[in-house]
């Protein structure tokens, strides 16, 4: 279904919209979504019986409101979250529920907010058991299981084995049964969120586990969630997962649980990533061409406070050049980098902070990069750091570009603090 895409190094367009005209409009620093390209990542996960959206990876309520449209619910993991579910009219005793908080602790607010709005809990240390169960017993919950392996892209994303601090560990169950029992908590569903890779032996071993966990947990079960995970290409020549394979092999897992509990079970799938990375672009105006020795670098308007997954994964992003003035022509390798005062500042490093010059069309101050996939973990992790305003965030809807959240401004950044006398 889906072709292994290619990274133009320049581009004049996005979702039909002109970069230009998207810059001169909503200026530069801007996330820019294409609708499009989330509706039809949703379309290929409708064999699964609910797509719960990880709203963490770009939580604008106008991004909830689409999601909600198109059939899909979501996860929360703060009281935050929980109040842009709510605000965007999802129910949470719907069946499957609109919203359920997924977390490894219940902060006092999230608590409060869990029990007044009857919100289901995934839960992720036995702890929260008893903290929920005193204060409002007779529920159902979920157990997020982490079943003693992991897989994710570094260090930073791995969410199983021992090192992880997701999820209730696998030798825990009888431990959570006990707790539950005590308060009279249904455990009705299991999640394991422990990333998938494009390892089709990954996946069988998750798949396993998820049926050894169910069988302990026994007959009150009616879910099971294969948590997030699912990859997308961020490079020229990465592949997709086999989405084909991917749901044969959890229905089989799912049909397999279903005949060892005797009763029906519903399959959920939890992407953030895969629903809305590779629909968003930060477009970015170069303010500044220099040369360090033999290096060149383009210094943009945007920094980490804007994209951090480069400084904190040494993530890669495709980087293209919108062209505002006649292009000169001819190639070089440029090193990118930020406003920011640190050093850590450069977009184009790999892990570790090594600074990776990157072969991009020449260009002059005014031009533009469109830096892509983007839309997953770009605007949700955006900071004010040195004081920047955060950048404003649009949708495209058949062409036509729409405000989704403006640009931050000084009084947005000074109006939560006070001088006392
Ligand atoms: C982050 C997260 C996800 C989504 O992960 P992706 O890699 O973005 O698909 C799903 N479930 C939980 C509980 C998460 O914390």
């Amino acid at each position: 279904m889906l072709t292994t895409p290619t990274f133009p190094l320049v581009r004049q367009h996005f979702a039909g919209c002109s970069i230009n005209d998207l810059a001169d409009r909503f200026g530069t620093p801007c996330y820019v979504y294409d609708a499009a390209i989330m509706k039809q990542r949703v379309e290929l996960l409708r064999d699964f019986d609910a797509i719960r959206y990880a709203q963490k990876a770009c939580s604008n309520i106008a991004i909830l409101d689409r999601m909600k449209r198109w059939g899909v619910v979501v996860d929360a993991v703060s009281a935050g979250e929980i109040e842009r579910a709510l605000r965007v009219g999802y129910d949470p005793s719907a069946e499957p529920a609109g919203v359920v908080y997924t977390a490894d602790v219940f902060d006092r607010e999230a608590l409060q907010l869990v029990i007044r709005h009857q919100i289901p809990v995934n839960v992720g240390s036995p702890d929260m058991i008893d903290q929920l169960g005193e204060l409002a017993p007779q529920r159902d919950i979920w157990i997020r299981v982490n079943p003693g392996f992991g897989h994710g892209h570094s260090q930073k994303t791995n969410t199983g084995g021992p090192q992880s601090k997701h999820g209730v560990w696998h030798e825990q169950i009888g431990d959570c049964l006990a707790r539950a029992r005590r308060y009279g908590l249904q455990i009705t569903g299991v999640h394991m969120h422990i990333g998938s890779g494009t390892d089709m032996e990954h996946l069988r071993k998750v798949c396993g586990a998820m049926r050894q966990v169910c069988q302990q947990f026994g007959a009150s079960l009616r879910a099971i969630s294969t948590g997030g995970g699912l990859p997308v290409p961020y490079r020229e020549g990465e592949a997709y997962v086999d989405l084909q394979e991917f749901f044969a092999m959890w229905d089989q897992t799912r049909k397999d649980i279903e005949a060892d509990l005797g009763r029906a079970v519903r399959l959920e799938i939890e992407p953030g990533r895969f629903l809305v990375a590779e629909s968003g672009v930060l477009i970015t105006e170069i303010r500044a061409v220099k040369r360090m020795g033999d290096n060149v670098f383009y210094l943009v308007d945007s920094g980490f406070n804007d994209l951090a997954r480069p400084i904190l994964y040494g993530a890669y992003h495709p980087i293209a050049v919108a062209y505002r003035q006649p292009p000169p022509g001819g190639e070089q390798e440029v090193i990118v980098g930020g406003p920011l005062c640190e050093s850590g500042d450069i977009f184009t490093q790999s892990e570790g902070g090594y600074v990776q010059p990157r072969r991009l069309p020449v260009a002059t101050v005014g031009d533009l990069l469109v830096i892509g996939v983007a839309g997953a973990y770009g605007f949700a992790m955006a900071s004010n750091y040195n004081s920047k305003y955060r950048a404003a965030e649009v949708l495209i809807e058949q062409g036509e570009p729409k405000l989704i959240r403006r640009r931050e401004t000084a009084a947005d950044l000074l109006g939560l603090e006070m001088i006392p006398d």
